[in-house]
């Protein structure tokens, strides 16, 4: 038996299993649309029958040309990383990772810092290019967002890595798993949507929505939330997109009330096969949607070239990208691919 074949029976029996199981919850407000009595609603209502259908009816995963790869890392520059950043930094450590630095703050998003994406090895899919910072070579992280609790964006191991030395903001729901990891409690920061916390007295920090669902275990489906993240410090404004389909009242919104963003970090690869893909993953073209409906000024394509996760060739979402914003009329530097590992410095804040 193939191993894919292996690992779609293993988890469909799993999954069989955990159909009976449900729970409350604890969080319900009544007044709030996103909040049901037994989980988050979600507008993404394929299970995992459907993922199983899809994957007999595609087949294997495009194969990847390992000279493609090598195109798209760099070698990180880690004695700038290491140094104050007197102008917003950004590097791409790789897929959701991004390390932002600026006036002595370092926060890390979704760090995904060790081999695979998922409880066991076997089952996980593969890692196709390494993290471009190993924990050692990080600066001191003050905190983490975490955008909900898929495994490619929360790691187990990261999260031991990185344990009490860091601030936890996670989506509404995911306390209690960060308390079982020996998380201390004042460590945490647990967020609703449109909620902010003040973490020191320049830096602001808001759970935005986004269009997504959650799922770790066989017994938490949409549990926990899930969302993007807004972090203000001092003038400079940032946003970090998470895993999101397209709606466009949303994102709107979100620029509405948080907008201009001076950078923002959104997802363009895992969008294959689309009819699998739209209610849960942008495509590039729906990224260039959500750059301008939240007002971005400089925006990373992240949630590529790292783990392959869904149907489309390596490197289209790049390619597929600059095409979008040529048609569009949007200056490429905008929204234009860093490498992993690859450092932007924005030097024009005050634009
Ligand atoms: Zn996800
Ligand atoms: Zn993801």
């Amino acid at each position: 038996m193939s191993s894919l074949k292996l690992k779609n029976y293993f988890v469909a029996g799993t999954v069989a299993l955990a159909a009976f199981s449900c729970s409350g919850n604890v969080h319900y407000d009544p007044d709030k649309d996103h909040h049901l009595k037994n989980g988050f609603k979600t507008k993404t209502d394929t299970s995992f029958t459907d993922w199983l259908f899809m994957r007999f009816k595609e087949g294997d995963y495009p194969s990847i040309d390992p000279e493609q790869v090598q195109t798209i890392i760099a070698e990180a520059d880690i004695k700038t990383i290491n140094s104050p950043a007197n102008v917003p930094r950004a590097t791409w450590v790789g897929h959701a990772t991004v390390l932002v630095q600026y006036k002595g703050i370092n926060y890390l998003t979704d760090p995904h810092l060790t081999e695979y994406p998922g409880p066991l090895k076997m089952f996980a899919p593969e890692r196709i290019t390494s993290p471009a910072l190993s924990f050692e070579e990080l600066p001191k992280v003050d905190f983490v967002l975490i955008s909900h609790n898929h495994y490619d964006h929360l790691d187990l191991p990261t999260v031991e890595m990185l344990g009490n030395s860091v601030v936890w903001y996670v989506p509404l729901g995911l306390k209690s798993w960060f308390l079982d990891q020996d998380i201390a409690a004042e460590k945490i920061v647990e967020l609703d949507w449109w909620e902010t916390d003040i973490f020191s007295e320049n830096v602001s920090i808001t759970f935005t929505p986004n269009v997504h669902w959650s799922k770790r275990t066989l017994w938490d489906q949409n549990q926990s939330l899930w969302g993007s993240w807004s972090v203000q410090i001092g003038d400079f404004n940032s946003w970090f997109a998470g895993d999101t389909g397209y709606d466009e009242q949303l994102f709107k919104e979100i620029g509405k009330k948080l907008g201009p963003i001076d950078l923002a970090m959104i997802p363009i690869g895992t969008y294959g096969p689309r009819y699998f893909m739209l209610p849960m993953h942008v495509d590039p073209d729906q990224a260039v949607l959500i750059h301008k409906d939240i007002r971005s000024k400089k925006s990373i394509p992240v949630h590529w070239g790292t783990f392959q996760l869904s149907y489309e060739p390596f490197l289209e979402p790049p390619q597929l990208l600059a095409q979008v914003l040529k048609q569009k009329g949007i200056i490429e530097d905008q929204f234009s691919p860093v490498k992993i590992g690859e450092t932007l410095e924005i030097t024009d804040l005050s634009q």
